[in-house]
């Protein structure tokens, strides 16, 4: 599913986002930047070491990464050639600024893509696995946070979520049907 918006394209796969040939991918990943369980887990095992020797340089220079905020690698032995860490929130209510904090984090990985030229970017559903983030509720702020960043780019830009699975890819496309429109999807 894919739709226009402005020059870019936003579009929809299922699929395992550790096979993706992009500019760069997204990881979920923590403020420790160790890698983990899930997509970032995922990432580490398929690219390999030398993604975990740049975190923990980024890390031990910076600190921890706050919830909201990401950083990039290169993509070591993946076919995206970089890759952005960002840390989602952890659900705990709706009440500790979650949603923002989401968008904070869409917002922030995709301002990286751009000031390096990416024009090709790949994000998983951040924050909705071991994080507990609702999944309707963090489509919709995936959504809007991604779409509106796409409509306010000069670039013609081409972003993907990939989803892990049906269930995610079906309430993605709801969303984004709803949020942007029947007319538009292809
Ligand atoms: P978080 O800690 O931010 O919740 P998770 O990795 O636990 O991160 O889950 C985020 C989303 O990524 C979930 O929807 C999960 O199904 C999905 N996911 C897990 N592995 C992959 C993968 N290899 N490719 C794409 N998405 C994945």
């Amino acid at each position: 599913m894919q739709i226009d918006i402005g020059e870019s394209s936003l579009s929809l796969v299922v699929g395992d986002i550790t096979n993706s040939t992009v500019d760069a991918v997204v990881n979920a990943a923590n403020g420790s930047l160790a890698g983990g369980g899930g997509v970032d887990g995922a990432i580490h095992r398929a690219g390999g070491p030398s993604i975990l020797e740049e975190c923990s340089e980024i890390v031990r220079l910076n600190g921890p990464l706050p919830t909201g905020k990401a950083v990039i690698t290169t993509g070591g032995l993946l076919k995206a050639r970089f890759v952005i860490h960002t840390v989602g929130p952890i659900w705990e209510g709706g009440h500790q600024d979650e949603p923002a904090l989401l968008a904070s984090a869409y917002n922030e990985s995709s301002k990286i893509a751009f000031a390096h030229g990416f024009t090709t970017v790949d994000f998983p559903a951040i924050s909705t696995g071991i994080y507990g983030y609702p999944l309707e509720a963090a489509a919709k702020v995936a959504i809007r946070e991604v779409a509106d960043f796409l409509r306010n780019t000069t670039k013609k830009l081409s972003f993907r979520f990939v989803l892990f699975d049906q269930r995610a890819f079906d309430m993605f496309g709801n969303v984004l049907r709803d949020e942007i429109g029947y007319e538009k999807s292809s």
